[in-house]
């Protein structure tokens, strides 16, 4: 018998892993009304605040009016306007690569880019913990997909050993989007280098946050050179929407040419681009290094205490921090109490992390004080010991 919605549904619910939207109202900032209660943000991608920030609300505005609403077509056909251009010239110096494309999203870009670059006949190679949409367009590009263990470049040295062939693609996220940590670059070039494979990075959660002015783990790592394509998306850090790859003029020609998600889909709109160029701008200043100050004292004193709390937290450095629970039943009433205590930490379980890894996932914000910080860790340990965590 033909299985109905209604017991699919019935049977995700039996899992417990039943998802459901929460109404935030007003601004995404680092407090918001979440159905009706006035909460703190710990769950935001919004890292630097920018979301809210004048300067991007301003460029949007103007932008509306100069250029109207909408960019009405894709790039290739007449979509391609002047805030494009600008905006791809921005990345590429802020990138300090050749040339720059802009995606409608990350995920749009991930499932544009890989199939561009590998296909049948040849392999990617690709860290397990890497972001949805990287696997989303490895499976779409019909290439043969090697999964290594969490940032073991051991094992990914002996499985392109075994398994290279064809063209090879080595991907990994740059900064981890659950476990927070950073990807060994330096080891992943050298075995590119030794392979002849394609490297590329996804530095979502990096860019604006990470390295000199804000350019990301790519630079941090200094192996600038050696990245085939950077790809980096504008919705995060940088309080925009959108995302782009930074490459070489070769290659940007070949993603023109190959992108179904670019080619076959209308451009972002002018407030959204010029959002996104105010942006760049914006994290490359002084603002933005003092913005960045403030992410990373919130990181180490959140981190610093929730340890000494007695909460397991893998080891890592950066803004996100997971806490991890292990029973997706437990981490999600977890998350229930601590909206009840006026916090809003999402849950995370599968398939989004592997069974058994369930936790909490905080993200700082460099707006957040001080005094919300030391609140949370009081209020988060409170509900640790209530469920027998700590
Ligand atoms: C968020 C994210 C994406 C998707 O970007 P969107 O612009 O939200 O579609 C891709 N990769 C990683 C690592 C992400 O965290």
């Amino acid at each position: 018998m033909q299985r109905t919605i209604q017991s699919e549904l019935e049977e995700i619910t039996r899992q417990g892993l039943l998802r459901r939207t929460r109404l935030v109202s007003g601004r995404q900032t680092e407090r918001v009304t979440c159905n009706g209660r006035d909460v703190l943000l710990l769950c935001s991608n919004n890292y630097l605040g920018l979301a809210d920030h004048p300067a991007l609300a301003a460029a949007s505005i103007a932008a509306i009016q100069q250029y109207g609403t909408s960019s009405g077509a894709s790039r290739l056909v007449s979509g391609t306007m002047e805030l494009h251009e600008q905006l791809e010239n921005a990345v590429s110096d802020f990138k300090k690569c050749e040339a720059a494309l802009v995606f409608n999203s990350g995920h749009a870009a991930n499932t544009g880019i890989i199939p561009a670059l590998v296909g049948r006949g040849d392999v990617v190679f690709s860290d397990r913990l890497n972001h949805a949409s990287i696997v989303d367009g490895i499976l779409l590009s019909g290439a043969r997909l090697v999964r290594y263990r969490h940032n073991d470049y051991r094992q990914l040295g002996m499985l392109m050993e075994k398994h290279a062939k064809g063209r090879c693609l080595i991907v990994s996220d740059g900064v981890f989007s659950m476990d927070g940590d950073i990807a060994p670059l330096a080891e992943l070039v050298i075995l590119k280098r030794k392979h002849g494979a394609l490297l590329m990075v996804d530095d979502a959660h990096g860019s604006g946050v990470l390295g000199s002015q804000g350019r990301g783990s790519v630079e941090m790592l200094g192996v600038g050179s050696d990245v085939d394509v950077q790809m980096g998306t504008f919705g995060k850090a940088l309080g925009s929407f959108g995302a782009y790859a930074a490459v070489s003029a070769e290659m940007r020609s070949l993603l023109i040419n190959r992108a179904r998600s670019f080619i076959f889909s209308t451009s972002l709109p002018p407030s959204v681009l010029a959002a996104s160029l105010a942006a760049v701008e914006l994290v490359q200043s002084p603002e933005g290094d003092l913005l960045r100050e403030q992410l990373s004292a919130n990181t180490r004193f959140f981190r610093d205490s929730l340890a000494e709390a007695g909460f397991a937290i893998p080891d890592g450095s950066t803004q996100i921090v997971p806490v991890v629970i292990g029973s997706a039943d437990t981490t999600m009433k977890f998350s229930e109490e601590l909206l009840a205590e006026g916090l809003f930490a999402q849950g995370i379980r599968p398939p989004t992390v592997p069974v058994g890894t369930s936790r909490l996932r905080f993200t700082l914000m460099a707006t957040h004080t001080h005094a919300d910080l030391a609140g949370a860790v009081e209020r988060i340990t409170l509900v640790g010991r209530r469920l027998g965590v700590v």
